[in-house]
């Protein structure tokens, strides 16, 4: 279980599994070197993915083993990774609570936010897998790990792959409670 192909596929199922992504949402990746990183697949069913459909690429994009398309958001991740050296993985996923709260994560007040969360950024909405949403990401990571992306989705990043999507876990759960108890008032 230590081959990272096998973690990244098993974090994207994982991730499927609690609907955080749907089948063809999300990505994910890990460093593997200072230039070279490991990433899922595009257009790819990532409830599906085995360890050999995970590519390498290059900070330029450029596959050097496997031989699907790197995913579409290929930029962000070697943006995040280009400005934030102790990043070494990175998970993306269009969690629908998260995005319901969107800004309004700001005002919560939950002790839980603060211990496994920790700072949020937030970026308006802009066209995914482009140049633009790569440096407005890696922009809004510079004092937060995790980042919503309005209307899109959430990118997580952290030294360690499990701690990177347990962290899209944590903001999810606590967005469901915020939505879930507004349905009270
Ligand atoms: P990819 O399958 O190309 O990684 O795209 C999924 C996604 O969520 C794009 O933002
Ligand atoms: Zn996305």
């Amino acid at each position: 279980m230590n081959d990272p192909r096998s973690i990244v596929a098993q974090i994207m199922r994982l991730m499927h599994s609690r609907g955080l992504i749907s089948g063809l949402s999300g990505n994910a990746s890990i460093r593997i070197k200072e230039d070279n990183l490991l990433i899922t697949p595009s257009g790819y069913h990532k409830a599906f993915l085995k360890p050999e459909h995970i590519v390498l690429i290059d900070f330029e994009g450029k596959l050097l083993e496997g031989s699907l398309r790197p995913s579409s958001e290929w930029r962000m991740h070697v943006e995040i990774y280009r400005r934030y050296p102790s990043a070494k993985a990175i998970v993306h996923a269009h969690p629908p609570y998260t995005l319901a709260i969107g800004k309004g994560i700001e005002t919560v007040d939950m002790p839980e936010l603060r211990l496994a969360v920790g700072n949020v950024g937030f970026i308006p909405p802009v066209e995914p897998g482009t140049r633009d949403l790569a440096d407005r990401v890696a922009a809004a990571l510079k004092n937060a790990k995790i980042a919503i992306m309005e209307k899109h989705g959430v990118v997580s990043m952290d030294e360690d792959i499990l701690r990177a999507e347990a962290r899209i876990e944590a903001l999810e759960e606590i967005c469901k409670i915020v939505y879930l108890t507004t349905l009270k008032k």
